[in-house]
């Protein structure tokens, strides 16, 4: 998949709705369209990239940037102070990654099991 047929590219350049949370100059953090907690987030770089697999060593600032933004606005929407919040980084179609443009989701307010499914 390539930018232009991207649906988070789209969201980024606005073509796209999207609820928006928070956002700076590197990523923009979005409300999942099908929530699977009642908290719910995607943090998604502004650069596009299909996965995890595709980070290179000039993409560790960027990716250490995405984990603490997640910490950020799961603290901001007070998943730390109740019982805590999951980071998830899906990465290819096994592990259930349908959109190809990295992101983390943060999922909060209610009790997480192990191992996930
Ligand atoms: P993945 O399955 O790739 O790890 O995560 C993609 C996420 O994007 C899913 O949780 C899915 O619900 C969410 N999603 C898919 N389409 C849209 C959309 O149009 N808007 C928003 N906000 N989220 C979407
Ligand atoms: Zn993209």
């Amino acid at each position: 998949m390539n930018e232009t047929d991207c649906l988070f590219c789209k969201i980024l350049a606005g073509s796209a709705a999207a609820d928006v949370i928070y956002q700076d100059n590197r990523c923009v953090v979005i409300r999942d369209i099908n929530p699977q907690a009642p908290t719910h987030l995607l943090v998604v770089p502004r650069e596009h990239m299909e996965s995890l697999d595709d980070a290179s060593p000039k993409d560790e600032s960027l990716l250490g940037h995405l984990l603490r933004i997640s910490a950020r606005v799961a603290y901001e929407h007070g998943l730390s102070e109740s019982g805590g919040y999951r980071a998830v980084i899906n990465t290819g179609s096994g592990a259930g990654q349908s959109v190809l443009h990295l992101h983390v989701h943060v999922l909060g307010g209610r009790e997480m099991t192990w191992p996930p499914g």
